[in-house]
C-alpha cells in the first residue's frame, strides 16, 4: 500500500498507529471511533461489526469499521476479554478552530492490568499489574535474586518484594499466584523467565525492554513522585531488583495514561516474605481456598471455595481484604488474638452486628472512587456515591462505641468521619446529578452565584421566547405560528405553507421545508444570543466548578484511603463474626505450643455442600511427641482426603483470626502448611505424572520445619506398587524423625503396609475411617477411629462401580485365598494350590501379579480386562 496516495486523515492514522503496533487503535473521527487497515479487519471479527472501506471508489480502498464514541466502553471490554489492548486516540483540539487536519493523540491505553474503570473491574478482586526481574549475575550464594513489584492503580496499592536463596524462584512464583495479577511485565532479554511466567495461565505477559528495569532510574522517578529524598522511609533500603521491577511498573502506567496524575499512589510498601505464612501454589489449589479444583465450568454453578463459604462481607473493599487475609495467614500469636477478640465481640453483640452490616451495605467502593477522583475519571454521580458512603461514617462509629477489644478500639481511635468532604460534596453537587458531565445540572443551587444567575437567564430566556411567540401570533394572526429550536439552526419561527401570505416583511427566510418555512426576526436572534450564550457559559462553568470540587476531594485521598482500609477491616471482622454465627463456628485457642487438638472438627466447604446428609464431625490430636504423624487408612471414598483438608483448613482459619468449624479447638501455630495430593486425586491441570508428585514432595521435605503442618494424601500412587510403598514409607520416616523434620503430619494412604510403622516409630499413630459391612456392602460411617484399616475394600469399590456379578464373586474368591496366612511365603503349600491344583498348575506367578495390582488406581474396565487376562492365564497351563 503506497502511503503517499492515502488521504491526510489516513496518513495521520498510520503515523499514530506506528507507535501502537500491538494495540487496536480507536481513532476518533467526529462522533465515532474508527479503525482502519488490519485493525479494522480484526475488530470487525472480534466485535461482530460491519467491515466497510474508505475511499471505496479508489483503486486502493482502506478497510474501515467504526463504533459510536459513547458506546466505546462495551467494545473495549470485549477486546480486552479477547486478550487485546486498546489505544484510545482523541481529537485534542477543537475541530472548529483547527486549521486543516485536527490534531489527534493517544490519551489512554487500555490493558488488563491498568484499568481504573468501574465497568471493567471485578468488585471483589484486586487488579494488579506486576513486574518481575532477576539479578543478572547469581548472588554470592549462587542463587538468583528476584524482584517483584505490584501496583493496583484502581486502589493505589503499591508494593515491592525481593526473593533470594534456594527457594527464591519458587517463592516468587507462589507470590505471583497469590496476587493473581492481570498482567505481568518482564525484561524481554530474560528468556528463562518466560518459561516460568507462561505457566501462569490466563495472565497477560508482556515482555519489556530490559532498560525499563533500571533500579537507579526507578529510585529517582519514585522519589520525585513521593517527594522524598530517599525510599528508605518505605523500608526500601538495600533493594535492587525489586526497585527495577517497580520502575518498570511505574513507567508502564505512565505510558498507558500519559495525562493522568497518580497522586493516589501515596507510598510503595516493602513487603517481606515472612510477614505472613507462605502458602505455596499446590496448597492454595488443593485446599480450594479461592478457586474450586475443577475450575469454572460453563453452565455449572460456580464451585464453592473456602473463600465463598467464609465471605459474609458486604462491601467490595471488605471482599478484597478477606481474600488477602485468607491467602496470608498470620504467624504472630498476638496479632491473631487481636483479630479473634474482635470477631468474638462482634459475634456476641448481635444487634450491633446487624446494624453495622446494614449500614455497610450502603457503603460503596471508597478505595476505587477516591482513586478515580485523582485520576480525574470520576463523574458527578461518583461524587454523590462517595458522599453517601461517607455519610454513614458517624453512624458506624457510634455502633462501634460499645466495643472494648483492642483491634476495634484502635479502629475507632483512627476514625475520621470525613465530614468536610461529605459537606463539600453535599453543598456543591446536585443530589440527582447525572452520570456524565456533558448532561449538565451538576452544581447544586446556592453553591455558586454565577451558576444560579445563568440558570435564571436560561429560564427567563425560555419565558421571553414563549412571550414572543404569543406576541407574534397576535401580530400576524397566525395561530399555528411556533417558535422552535434545533441543534443546527438554533431558534426560528415556523409558519405553515397555508399561512405564508400573512408573514410580515420584517421576517427573514432561513429554510424551506415541504409544508412550512422557517424565519428569523431581529428580536428573536437577539434573544437567542442571550439564551444559548448562557447555556454554553453555564455548561463550561459547571464543568469547571465540578473539576475544582473533584480536585479538592482528590487532595484528601490519603484520608479516604485510610478510611477505606478501616471500613474494609470492620467489614471483614463483622463478616467473620457473621460466618461464625451462621456456621456454628467456635473461637479457637491459639498458642505457640505444638498441639493441634480439635473436637468435632468439620470441613467448612464439604459441610455446606450436602444438606441432605449430615456432615460427620471428627476429632484430631496432633502434637510434637506421640501424635506427630498420623497414618490414615480406609477404603476409597471413605473420607480420608476430606479429613486431611479439614484439619489444615481449621489451622489456617484460626491463623487468619477466624472462628473454626468445630466445637473446640486448640491450635499450636504452624509456620507453614503443606499439602501433597496424590496423582489420581489431583484433578487440576491433568499433569498427573510421577515426576510432579515427587517434585512437590521434595519441595515439602526441603522447606518444612518441625513447626509445619504437612498433609500427604496418597503419595506414591504414580508409580508401581513396590516403588510407591517404599517411597511413601521412607518419606514418612523422614518427616517423623526429629533429627530430620519432626513435623506434624497427616498421611493418608492406601498402602496397608504403612500401618506397621506405628510399632516401629514412637510418634506415629494409626487411624482409619470406619466403615461397616452390611450384606457384603460397605457403608461409609465417615468416622475417624484409632487403628489401621484391616483391608483394602477394593472389591467393594469395584462392585459400587458396577462390575458384573461374576467378576466380583470371583475376585472375592481369589482375594480370600490370597489372604490366607503364608500364601506368600510358602508358595508350594498355599491353599490356593491345594484347592485348585488342576486349574492353577503354577499359581505363584499369578498370585504375585494379583498382589501387585493397584486396585485403587484402576478403572473398572481396566480391572475387568486384567481379570480376564489373568483368568485366561490360569485356565491355560503355562
Ligand atoms: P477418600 O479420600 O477417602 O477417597 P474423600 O475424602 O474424597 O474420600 O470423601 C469422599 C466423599 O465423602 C466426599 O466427597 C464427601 O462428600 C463425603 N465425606 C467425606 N467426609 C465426610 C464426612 N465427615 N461427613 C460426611 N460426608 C463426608
Ligand atoms: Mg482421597
Amino acid at each position: 500500500m503506497t502511503h503517499s496516495d492515502a488521504s491526510p486523515l489516513i496518513r495521520q492514522y498510520r503515523e499514530i498507529k506506528r507507535g501502537y503496533p500491538d494495540s487496536v487503535l480507536f481513532f476518533r473521527v467526529g462522533d465515532f471511533y474508527e479503525m482502519f487497515d488490519e485493525d479494522a479487519r480484526e475488530a470487525s471479527r472480534l466485535l461482530s461489526i460491519a467491515l466497510t472501506s474508505r475511499d471505496k471508489s479508489s483503486t486502493d480502498p482502506v478497510p474501515l469499521c467504526g463504533i459510536p464514541y459513547h458506546a466505546s466502553q462495551g467494545y473495549i471490554a470485549k477486546l480486552l476479554k479477547a486478550g487485546r489492548t486498546v489505544a484510545l486516540c482523541e481529537q485534542v483540539e477543537d475541530p472548529k478552530s483547527a486549521k486543516g487536519l485536527v490534531r489527534r493523540e493517544v490519551v489512554r491505553l487500555y490493558t488488563p492490568g491498568t484499568l481504573v474503570d468501574t465497568e471493567f473491574l471485578s468488585p471483589s478482586e484486586s487488579n494488579f499489574l506486576t513486574a518481575i526481574c532477576r539479578s543478572s549475575r547469581s548472588a554470592a550464594d549462587g542463587h538468583f535474586l528476584w524482584g517483584l513489584a505490584g501496583l493496583d492503580v484502581s486502589t493505589g496499592e503499591f508494593w515491592v518484594m525481593e526473593f533470594g536463596g534456594i527457594a527464591g524462584t519458587a517463592q516468587m512464583l507462589d507470590e505471583l499466584v497469590r496476587v493473581e495479577p492481570r498482567e505481568v511485565l518482564y525484561p524481554e532479554s530474560a528468556q528463562s523467565i518466560l518459561s516460568f511466567v507462561t505457566d501462569l495461565r490466563g495472565i497477560k505477559v508482556c515482555p519489556q525492554p530490559a532498560t525499563k528495569f533500571n533500579a537507579e532510574h526507578a529510585s529517582i522517578t519514585l522519589q520525585t513522585h513521593f517527594q522524598v529524598h530517599s525510599l528508605d522511609g518505605f523500608g526500601c533500603q538495600g533493594l535492587t531488583v525489586a526497585l527495577g521491577s517497580a520502575g518498570a511498573v511505574w513507567q508502564y502506567f505512565r505510558e498507558t495514561q500519559p495525562t493522568a496524575s497518580f497522586d493516589h499512589v501515596r507510598r510503595v510498601q516493602r513487603r517481606w516474605n515472612h510477614d505472613a505464612m507462605h502458602l505455596d501454589q499446590a496448597t492454595i489449589r488443593n485446599l480450594e481456598l479461592v478457586r474450586p479444583l475443577n475450575g469454572d465450568q460453563p453452565g455449572v454453578e460456580r464451585g464453592k471455595t473456602v473463600l465463598s463459604v467464609l465471605d459474609r462481607t458486604v462491601t467490595s473493599m471488605g471482599g478484597r481484604l478477606l481474600r488477602d487475609w485468607l491467602l496470608r495467614p498470620l504467624l504472630d500469636r498476638e496479632a491473631i488474638q487481636r483479630r479473634l477478640d474482635a470477631v468474638a465481640e462482634l459475634k456476641n453483640a448481635v444487634p450491633q452486628r446487624v446494624a453495622i452490616r446494614t449500614i455497610l451495605r450502603s457503603v460503596q467502593d471508597i478505595a476505587r472512587l477516591s482513586s478515580r477522583m485523582t485520576l480525574r475519571a470520576a463523574g458527578p454521580r461518583e461524587c454523590i456515591a462517595l458522599k453517601e458512603s461517607l455519610s454513614t461514617l458517624p453512624e458506624l462509629r457510634a455502633q462501634l462505641e460499645t466495643f472494648n477489644s483492642s483491634l476495634l478500639t484502635t479502629l475507632r481511635d483512627q476514625w475520621d468521619d470525613c465530614r468536610d468532604i461529605s459537606t463539600l460534596i453535599e453543598d456543591a453537587i446536585h443530589p440527582e446529578a447525572p452520570l456524565v458531565l456533558r448532561d449538565g445540572n451538576i452544581i447544586r443551587e446556592g453553591y455558586h452565584g454565577a451558576v444560579d444567575d445563568l440558570r435564571k437567564t436560561r429560564v427567563e430566556g425560555k419565558e421571553w421566547i414563549a412571550a414572543l411567540e404569543a406576541r407574534e401570533r397576535n401580530r400576524t394572526g397566525i395561530d399555528s405560528l411556533k417558535i422552535r429550536y434545533n441543534q443546527v439552526f438554533g431558534y426560528y419561527i415556523e409558519i405553515t405553507k397555508a399561512n405564508l401570505q400573512k408573514v410580515p416583511p420584517d421576517y427573514s427566510r432561513k429554510q424551506t421545508l415541504v409544508n412550512a418555512e422557517r424565519f428569523m426576526t431581529h428580536e428573536l436572534s437577539e434573544l437567542e444570543r442571550r439564551v444559548t450564550g448562557s447555556e454554553a457559559q453555564l455548561a463550561s462553568l459547571e464543568e469547571e466548578l465540578f473539576g475544582q470540587v473533584r480536585d479538592r476531594i482528590a487532595r484528601e485521598v490519603s484520608r479516604l484511603q485510610s478510611m477505606s482500609g478501616l471500613l474494609a477491616t470492620v467489614d471483614v471482622l463483622t463478616g467473620l463474626a457473621e460466618a461464625a454465627a451462621l456456621g456454628r463456628y467456635v473461637q479457637p485457642t491459639v498458642d505457640n505450643s505444638d498441639v493441634i487438638a480439635i473436637v468435632d472438627g468439620r470441613h467448612p466447604v464439604v459441610e455446606s455442600l450436602n444438606h441432605e446428609q449430615m456432615f460427620v464431625a471428627n476429632d484430631t490430636r496432633l502434637d510434637g511427641n506421640d501424635n506427630r504423624l498420623l497414618i490414615l487408612t480406609g477404603p476409597n471414598m471413605a473420607g480420608k482426603s476430606t479429613y486431611l483438608r479439614q484439619v489444615a483448613l481449621i489451622v489456617l482459619l484460626a491463623q487468619i483470626g477466624s472462628f473454626v468449624p468445630a466445637t473446640e479447638a486448640r491450635i499450636g501455630l504452624a509456620d507453614r502448611v503443606f499439602t501433597r495430593v496424590g496423582a489420581s486425586d489431583n484433578l487440576a491441570g491433568g499433569q498427573s505424572t510421577f515426576m510432579v508428585e515427587m517434585t512437590e514432595s521434595a519441595h515439602i521435605l526441603n522447606s518444612a520445619t518441625n513447626r509445619s503442618l504437612i498433609l500427604l494424601d496418597e503419595i506414591g500412587r504414580g508409580t508401581s506398587t513396590y516403588d510407591g510403598l517404599s517411597i511413601a514409607w521412607a518419606i514418612a520416616e523422614y518427616i517423623h524423625d526429629q533429627h530430620y523434620l519432626g513435623a506434624r503430619t497427616l498421611f493418608a494412604t492406601h498402602y496397608h503396609e504403612m500401618t506397621q510403622l506405628e510399632s516401629l516409630r514412637d510418634g506415629i499413630k494409626n487411624y482409619r475411617v470406619a466403615v461397616r459391612e452390611q450384606d457384603g456392602d460397605v457403608v461409609f460411617l465417615r468416622k475417624i477411629m484409632p487403628g489401621g484399616a484391616d483391608r483394602s475394600y477394593g472389591i467393594h469399590v469395584a462392585k459400587l462401580a458396577g462390575l458384573p456379578g461374576p467378576v466380583i464373586t470371583r475376585a472375592q474368591e481369589v482375594l480370600t485365598r490370597l489372604e490366607q496366612p503364608d500364601s506368600s511365603s510358602e508358595s508350594t503349600t498355599t491353599p490356593l494350590q491345594h484347592d485348585d491344583r488342576r486349574t492353577l498348575p503354577q499359581p505363584h506367578s499369578v498370585i504375585d501379579e494379583v498382589r501387585q495390582i493397584d486396585l485403587f488406581s484402576m478403572t473398572p474396565l481396566d480391572a475387568l480386562n486384567r481379570l480376564a487376562e489373568l483368568q485366561k492365564r490360569v485356565t491355560q497351563p503355562q
